[in-house]
Order: structure tokens, then C-alpha cells, then sequence
């Protein structure tokens, strides 16, 4: 009977063991999606940058050759730029939520481990 104890309480050992091992891995997990989706966003707005100044560079000789002073052209440019990327903005919060991150500047960027987020909620509702 001593033997029988004895695995047991082995084994309660081991999966103790185990189950310690499981909470570092779930956080390492954690920690690499919420670093992935960092590394989204950043790419994500490093491409607009690109894009943008592509775009400006293939524009250039354009308003070089119109007759139009090059500053008024520059601040449509920004002007409508502002417009879209508002829109834009709102659109890569609500989808970074729905992918289940946190969008509220509480827990801004981390995942959303249990449910919807009142913070976050109340943010989306926002007109
Ligand atoms: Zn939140």
C-alpha cells in the first residue's frame, strides 16, 4: 500500500509540474499574438508610408509641369489624406477588436482573454 501512495504521489508531483508548465506556455502564447499583432499594425502602417511617398515621388514631375502652384496641390493632398485615414483608423480599430485585442487605452494592444470589453465597447460605440 505504501508503494501505491508513494506513485501517487509522484504522479500528483508530475502533474503539478505539468500544469506549471501549461500557465508558462499559455503565457508565452499570449505574448507572441499580442506581439504579432504589433508587428501587424506597424507593418501595416510602415506599407501606407511607402505607398504614400511612392505615390509623391511618381507624382512629382507632374505638378512640376501644371501651372497650378505646387503648395495648393500639397495641401489637397493632405487635406484628403486626414479624411480617409480618420475613417481608416476607426475601421482597423473595430476589426483589431473583432479579432479579439483590446482597442480601450486601458489594456490597449493585449488580448482580450474573457469576452467583450465594456472600455472597448464603449469606444466602438462612439460616434
Ligand atoms: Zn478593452
Amino acid at each position: 500500500m505504501k508503494d501505491i501512495y508513494l506513485g501517487v504521489d509522484e504522479l500528483e508531483a508530475k502533474l503539478g509540474g505539468l500544469h506549471t508548465e501549461f500557465g508558462s506556455l499559455k503565457l508565452k502564447i499570449k505574448e507572441l499574438l499580442e506581439e504579432n499583432q504589433r508587428l501587424r499594425i506597424e507593418n501595416q502602417q510602415l506599407r501606407k508610408i511607402f505607398k504614400r511617398e511612392t505615390i509623391e515621388l511618381t507624382a512629382d514631375p507632374a505638378t512640376e509641369l501644371s501651372e497650378e502652384p505646387a503648395d495648393a496641390g500639397h495641401q489637397e493632398h493632405a487635406e484628403a489624406a486626414a479624411g480617409t485615414s480618420l475613417g481608416e483608423g476607426y475601421d482597423n480599430l473595430a476589426r483589431l477588436y473583432h479579432e479579439g485585442f483590446h482597442i480601450c487605452n486601458v489594456y490597449y494592444g493585449h488580448l482580450r482573454m474573457e469576452g467583450d470589453c465594456l472600455f472597448c465597447l464603449s469606444f466602438l460605440s462612439k460616434p
